[in-house]
């Protein structure tokens, strides 16, 4: 079943996603062509120099277009982040970043390696002339950039450092890349041919003005057309806040259950941040909601925010929607805050009785929030809810009529799932928590026999 023809409330969402088998398929497709322009004017020779040379001018062509697109996969193109998603699309970013500065390095190394086989001098000496052309002195603060970028972006650093740093670090790709991109017009390899050079430069071009697009003009186009403002604050738990905010044509969003905008609360010591947040509810009477747990800085700044405070959204962001099922039965199984997302799917998934059960876990029945609108929904359509509690193992099913169900052991083993869920395998699963959680729970649902393409997962970080 393909949801937007089986589901006809889907028809209002937009229709063009690239799914991620697409967005490899056209990443590794650019990657050969570029490889291919390269075998066309590679010249054989045994020379040390020139055999230097030669993976030089590879590793620079492959490095010049794995920043490419690296930047086009943060562009945040609506067909892409709803099609791929905002955590895999983040996850394929850090992966290809370290691929490209290897290749980046490489391609200085064997660089200098080349010039100095052939200069017949060491590799200090041919460091200091080669930095004597201006365009190569470029092409190294380019690469020192990128250097900058990915030291940052280490997993040891990253967690020592502020998320708003890192970010800062990070917008220098792009001057890395313009400096690049100017070394590579110099380059033999793309300026051997006028075709190549526009090619070349209009590929550049169209990813430019991507990245403007969506991240800059969209943005404040959405600001200016919806108005938002903080309407209410309510506490929905021990640290859990709902803000609820009021805008204009907030329908025209197109937002889907299960998806996410970037916040950035316009009061003091929140708005340099945007900070991401999913709906917990479905886009209602122009009104969005989110559900936030304080866990920083930020997010403790969020439980004081006042009604009237104005909010800039970008958005709707993220895959974790009805478009991701192929199969008349789901289970939606949420960690914590992770309910989020869960929350407002419960509600709108197409669905008869029996179709959909949701399993909520969370460390004790206080920190359960917005269990009455779970409860309520559950009973209008006819849905199964069941909450797994405590460390170990409590499974509560909240109908008065069932009995407290409890269990020794992991609430999310294999068997405890296929207790709760016994036809589980025919389900698609959508799957939203903490990390951990979130690969545990995976693994169990594999061992309880549903396929890894029928788990959805998104995970709150980037
Ligand atoms: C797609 C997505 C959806 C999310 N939905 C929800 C939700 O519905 N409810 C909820 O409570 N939480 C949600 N989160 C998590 C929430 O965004 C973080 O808890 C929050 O940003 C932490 O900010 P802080 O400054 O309070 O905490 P910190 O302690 O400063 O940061 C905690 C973690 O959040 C990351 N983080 C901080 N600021 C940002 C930012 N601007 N962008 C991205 N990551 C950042 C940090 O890198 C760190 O890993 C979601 C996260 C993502 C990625």
């Amino acid at each position: 079943m393909t949801t937007e023809a089986a589901h006809p409330r889907l028809a209002a969402y937009p229709a063009l996603r690239v799914s991620p088998a697409a967005l490899r398929a056209g990443i590794l497709g650019g990657a050969v062509a570029v490889t291919a322009l390269w075998a066309a004017q590679a010249e054989p020779s045994a020379r040390l120099d020139v055999l230097f040379a030669t993976g030089a001018h590879l590793t620079g062509l492959l490095a010049g277009y794995g920043i490419l697109v690296m930047l086009f996969l943060m562009a945040r193109v609506p067909a892409v982040e709803h099609g791929v998603g905002a955590d895999r699309l983040a996850r394929r970013h850090a992966l290809g970043g370290r691929y490209v500065l290897s290749l980046c390095l490489g391609h200085a190394l064997l660089a200098l390696c080349g010039y100095a086989a052939h200069a017949g001098t060491d590799l200090v000496a041919a460091t200091l002339d080669l930095l004597g052309y201006p365009g190569l002195a470029l092409a190294a603060v380019g690469t020192a950039l990128l250097v900058a970028v990915g030291v940052t972006s280490a997993r040891a650093v990253r967690r020592r450092v502020q998320h708003e740093t890192w970010r800062a670090v990070h917008l220098l790709t792009c001057i890395g890349a313009a400096l690049a991109f100017v070394h590579q017009l110099a380059g033999p390899d793309v300026a051997g041919s006028v075709l190549t050079v526009w090619v070349w430069s209009l590929l550049h071009a169209v990813v430019a003005v991507l990245l403007v697009w969506y991240r800059v003009v969209v943005p404040v186009r959405q600001a200016f057309r919806h108005s938002l403002r903080v309407i209410d604050v309510r506490v929905e738990g021990p640290g859990v806040v709902s803000v609820v905010m009021q805008g204009i044509g907030l329908d025209e969003l197109r937002a889907e259950p299960g998806q996410f905008f970037r916040w950035r609360f316009l009061r003091r010591r929140l708005w340099r941040t945007a900070l991401p947040f999913s709906l917990s509810a479905p886009v209602r009477d122009d009104t969005l909601r989110i559900t936030v747990k304080a866990i920083g800085g930020h997010t403790r700044r969020v439980r004081r925010l006042r009604p009237g405070t104005r909010v800039l959204a970008t958005g709707p962001f993220g895959a974790l929607t009805a478009h991701r099922r192929t199969r008349r039965k789901v289970l939606l199984l949420a960690g914590g805050v992770g309910i989020t997302p869960m929350r407002a799917l419960f509600e709108t998934l197409p669905g008869g009785p029996g179709d959909i059960t949701l399993l909520y876990r969370a460390g004790s029945a206080e920190q359960l929030v917005l269990r009455d609108e779970l409860e309520g929904i559950a009973r209008s359509r006819g849905a199964a809810l069941h909450y797994l509690l405590g460390r170990s193992a409590a499974a509560v099913d909240p109908s008065p009529s069932s009995q407290l169900r409890s269990s020794r052991g992991d609430p999310l083993s294999p068997q405890a799932l296929r207790n709760l869920v016994p036809d589980l395998a025919e389900h698609d699963v959508y799957l939203c928590g903490p990390p951990g959680m979130s690969a545990s729970a995976t693994a169990a649902l594999v061992r309880a026999g549903v396929p890894e393409e029928h788990i959805h997962a998104e995970c709150f970080a980037f």
